[in-house]
């Protein structure tokens, strides 16, 4: 018998892990995506989109869909899922595999000012007016209008709702990853004096810092929340090991 397996998505990282996992005959997999983006990556495996109406929702789908293991590879900063992941957890008794990414960490070169939310980057803005590049996501643009004096060049994979009081704005859509070069190109395009992101981790979207460091330009970072729960994995191949070893034991249980 297949293990069934849920991942928790909407990132690069849980595209690869259910790319890696399809075809594999141990494995049937299902991702599931918030519906967020309007035309996510078509994958080769079995997918769901929307919520599932809290934790207790999310529980009530592992039961009725027989699952026995659960990822939670959704973005760094997605609390509520993953808060959610954890409790469904507890509530099931299923094991849960966390793909937690390493937060950037400064190096030489880097001007990096770190902050708890992105209430504190709107407020760490100077107050003179300035050319911000924003990249912390379309959902996350509000707490911006506390500083609509500045011009902000926003990327995003998906055109967002921009908040009223900001009057200078520039969406440039684009979805990672993203090179160092290209990432210089655009900083210098649109003379930007400083880089608001959040500290997310992992490659995918790391050639922004490399670049504002080759430029000298200073970041504001967002610090990454911890983890909620579950074993927390660095890497896909740690992933993958643990599902195997889950795979294994319940290969055993069931002869
Ligand atoms: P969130 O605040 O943690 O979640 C809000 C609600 O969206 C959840 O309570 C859940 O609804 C639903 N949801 C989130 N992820 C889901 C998933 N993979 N499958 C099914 N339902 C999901 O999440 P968010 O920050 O809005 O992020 C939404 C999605 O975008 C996530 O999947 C995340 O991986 C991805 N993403 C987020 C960021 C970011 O910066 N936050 C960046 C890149 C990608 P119910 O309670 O009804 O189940």
């Amino acid at each position: 018998m297949p293990t069934n397996v849920l991942i928790l998505g909407g990132t690069a990282d849980a595209n690869g892990l259910a790319s890696r996992l399809s075809g594999d005959p141990r494995y049937a997999v299902t991702l599931s995506l918030a519906g967020r983006t309007l035309a996510p990556r078509v994958l080769p495996v079995a997918t769901r989109v929307g919520g599932f109406g809290g934790a207790h929702g999310l529980s009530a789908y592992l039961n009725d869909n027989a699952i026995d293991v659960l990822i939670d590879a959704t973005h760094p900063f997605a609390e509520r899922i993953s808060a959610n992941a954890a409790l469904a957890a507890r509530q099931t008794g299923l094991p849960l595999l966390t793909f937690g990414r390493e937060p950037w960490r400064p190096v030489t070169g880097d001007a990096w000012t770190e902050v708890a939310d992105l209430a504190a980057a709107a407020a760490a803005l100077p107050e003179h007016p300035a050319r911000v590049f924003l990249t912390v996501g379309r959902q996350s643009l509000a707490p911006f209008a506390a500083k609509p004096q500045h011009h902000y060049v926003i990327r995003v994979i998906d055109a967002p709702d921009i908040p009223t009081a900001l009057t200078d704005t520039l969406i440039v859509v684009g979805r990672g990853p993203f090179t160092e070069g290209a990432e210089i190109e655009l900083i210098h395009k649109h003379r930007i004096d400083l880089l608001v992101t959040k500290n997310s981790g992992g490659e995918a979207a790391s050639a922004k810092l490399a670049a504002a460091r080759a430029l000298k330009l200073p970041v504001i970072l967002v610090r990454q929340p911890a983890p909620a729960g579950g074993h927390v994995l660095h890497t896909p191949d740690a992933v993958l090991g643990a599902l195997a070893r889950f795979h294994g034991d319940l290969a055993k249980r069931s002869v």
